[in-house]
Formats: C-alpha cells, sequence, structure tokens
C-alpha cells in the first residue's frame, strides 16, 4: 500500500487533517482540485469567528478549547499570527430570538456553557454595552454576552500554514488535481484513489471535500447535505477608524427575532479604506458548487446595508463583497 491515508480536499479541514497527520509517522497525500486558499469553496473572505463557550451546543466546547491551543503552537512553529483574540459580543433584544444554527436557545446556551466549563465571561445589559461599543446602535432592551478569549483566525492564512507545515514534515501533496473517483482495490483491503491525472493506491481515504462532498456520496446520502449561498460585505465605516480596530472592537452576532435578521461582523483589520466585514446569513435557497451566483448583487447589497445600518454604524459604501458556501446537514 502506497499511503496509509489520502485526504481529498485541502481547504480549512483538510489543510488540519494533513497538518495533524503529519505529526504522525502515517504517510499521508493530500490532494486538491485548486490550489488552495482559493476563493470557490467555504474558506475564504478573510477572516472567521471563533469562540470558545458555543451556543450551537456544548458538546463543541472541548473542541474549541483545543483548537484555540492548536493555533497558538502553529503560530508559534510558523512564526505568523493566526488568531487574534479581540474578544466576542453576543447580543440582541430580550425578547425572542430565533434560533441559531439549530439551536433554539442559542444565548443562553452560550452562558451556560461558559458557566459549566470555567469560560471568562461577562454579561451585559444594554447600558453596560452602549457605554463599552459604540459601535452599534441599541434599542435599549438589548442584552449582551462578552468573552474576551473569543476572535477572530485569518483563515487563508490558517490554511497556507497547516499545508505548509504538513509538507515540511512529509507530508505529498497534490494541487490542481481533481479526484474522480474512490473505489475498494480489487483484493478489497485498501482504496484505489484515481484523480484527472494519477491513480493511488491508500489504507484509507479522508474526504474533506466541503461543498463537493456530495460527489463522493451515494445516492441515498446526497439528500443530507445542502449547501447555500452565504454573502460576506465590507462596508465603510462611520466611526474613527480606531473605534473599529480589534483593539476596541470586538468580533459579533447580532442576534434576530428571525434568522435571517442575523448578522456577524468583525473589526477592521486591512487599515481605514478597507471597511469592515459583516454576513448574514440564509438557509431558503439552496444551490450547489455549480449553480452558485459568486457575484453579490447591488440589490443584495442595498438590502443588507437597510438591514444592518440599523444596529451598526456603517455608511453606505460597500468596499467589497464576496460569496461563499455553506454546507449544511438536518442535524
Ligand atoms: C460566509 C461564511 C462565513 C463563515 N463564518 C464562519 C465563522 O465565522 N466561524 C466558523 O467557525 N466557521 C465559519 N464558516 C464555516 C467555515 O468557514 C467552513 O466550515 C469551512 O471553511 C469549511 O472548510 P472545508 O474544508 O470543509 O471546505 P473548503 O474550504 O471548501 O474545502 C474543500 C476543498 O475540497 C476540494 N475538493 C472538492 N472536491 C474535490 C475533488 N473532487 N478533488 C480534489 N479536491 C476537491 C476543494 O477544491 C476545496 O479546496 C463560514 C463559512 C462561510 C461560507
Amino acid at each position: 500500500m502506497l499511503y496509509d491515508a489520502i485526504i481529498v480536499g485541502l481547504g480549512a479541514v483538510g489543510s488540519a487533517t494533513a497538518y495533524q497527520l503529519s505529526t504522525t509517522s502515517k504517510k499521508v497525500l493530500g490532494i486538491d482540485q485548486f490550489q488552495p486558499p482559493h476563493t470557490l469553496g467555504s474558506s475564504h473572505g478573510d477572516t472567521r469567528i471563533t469562540r470558545q463557550a458555543i451556543g450551537e451546543g456544548k458538546h463543541y466546547v472541548p473542541l474549541v478549547l483545543r483548537s484555540h491551543q492548536i493555533w497558538r503552537e502553529l503560530e508559534s512553529k510558523a512564526n505568523t499570527e493566526l488568531f487574534q483574540a479581540c474578544g466576542g459580543l453576543i447580543f440582541g433584544t430580550n425578547l425572542n430570538n430565533a434560533p441559531v444554527h439549530g439551536s433554539p436557545s442559542f444565548l443562553e446556551v452560550t452562558v451556560a456553557a461558559a458557566k459549566e466549563f470555567g469560560i471568562e465571561h461577562q454579561v451585559l445589559d444594554c447600558q453596560e454595552m452602549q457605554k463599552r461599543y459604540p459601535q452599534f446602535h441599541y434599542q435599549g432592551t438589548e442584552i449582551g454576552y462578552f468573552e474576551p478569549g473569543a476572535g477572530f483566525l485569518k483563515p487563508e492564512k490558517c490554511i497556507e500554514t497547516q499545508l505548509k507545515l504538513a509538507k515540511e514534515n512529509g507530508v505529498e501533496l497534490q494541487l490542481n488535481q481533481k479526484v474522480v473517483s474512490i473505489e475498494p482495490n480489487s483484493n478489497n483491503d485498501g482504496v484505489v484513489v484515481k484523480t484527472n491525472t494519477d491513480t493511488w493506491e491508500t489504507e484509507s481515504v479522508i474526504i474533506a471535500a466541503g461543498a463537493w462532498v456530495s460527489e463522493f456520496l451515494p445516492e441515498s446520502y446526497k439528500k443530507f447535505f445542502k449547501a447555500y449561498r452565504q454573502i460576506m460585505l465590507w462596508f465603510e465605516q462611520e466611526l474613527p477608524y480606531e473605534t473599529v480596530s480589534p483593539e476596541h472592537c470586538p468580533i459579533y452576532i447580532r442576534l434576530g427575532e428571525t434568522a435571517e435578521e442575523l448578522f456577524y461582523g468583525f473589526p477592521g483589520i486591512d487599515g481605514e479604506h478597507c471597511g469592515i466585514k459583516i454576513g448574514i446569513e440564509q438557509f431558503c435557497d439552496a444551490c450547489t458548487v455549480d449553480t452558485i451566483d459568486r457575484n453579490v448583487s447591488a440589490d443584495e447589497i442595498e438590502q443588507c446595508f437597510k438591514q444592518i445600518s440599523k444596529h451598526l454604524k456603517i455608511k453606505n459604501n460597500c468596499i467589497k463583497s464576496a460569496a461563499c458556501l455553506y454546507t449544511v446537514t438536518p442535524d
């Protein structure tokens, strides 16, 4: 058998898998159809939120706490910055908030998880938030959860760093090769992985293909994985840049009474002319990697501005936009 493991897809998940396997004695090959990091999957857009107390479910907490250790290990190994703990604010009115990522009591579960795992946090009333976070417009009834250990990752740099370290540790990488089939070998004791140009044999395969995962699934499983186009927008800030910089502005999730009202955002990270990034979510119109509209229309930008500027101090000037894919299962 040539390899112990072949990783199909080297985005956020595959690059982390490649790095972790590279610290073992396994013989590993990583394959990607493009040259990660790229902008065609789910891992682009400059920043990703990372939190410690997970409102989607307390069972995720040990995983994220470990991931924060790993980011710091990677930073010191690669002498780079991947994770900035600028703090995180989750807030909404104290009316009924819509479920977030399947969690009906997102804010309550977040607070309960923080308490259970001893994660440093503060529960804030509206007055306190107004004092500390002038970046937002408040209605007066908001409540918030602040976590100093939350922050953002730079996903493209995370991928690049993990692939670089994996390669240095001996993982082989084949880029710009598309895996076209994964089949048992003739003895039924291994797997044959074919790309558009090569064939390899391996003990095991790890599929980290993101929104392309359905290409590898039997028909009966495909229905469990749905891809949804999501948009990210970089608006000009209304306040002086310093006020929205990571030293003064946390990452935030502003809950809404409907899922569509939720938005999240980041401090400005690239200087005063680059805007502040916000994102909204939708789970109504499924798409595929082939049908996704990668452009963000002027209409979408206008609608977003209308919705978000009620809560966030931004100017009606969208500097940059991008579309990305969430791959979602029913649970
Ligand atoms: C707009 C947006 C905002 C998000 N915000 C957050 C956030 O704040 N915090 C958070 O934790 N998560 C967030 N996520 C989710 C997170 O970014 C994704 O879960 C993660 O990036 C998924 O990584 P992946 O490796 O599964 O997919 P991808 O990065 O898309 O990687 C899949 C890879 O597989 C390769 N591939 C596919 N098929 C083949 C094939 N046949 N042969 C070879 N290669 C193949 C692709 O080329 C690709 O490189 C967000 C996602 C989006 C879209």
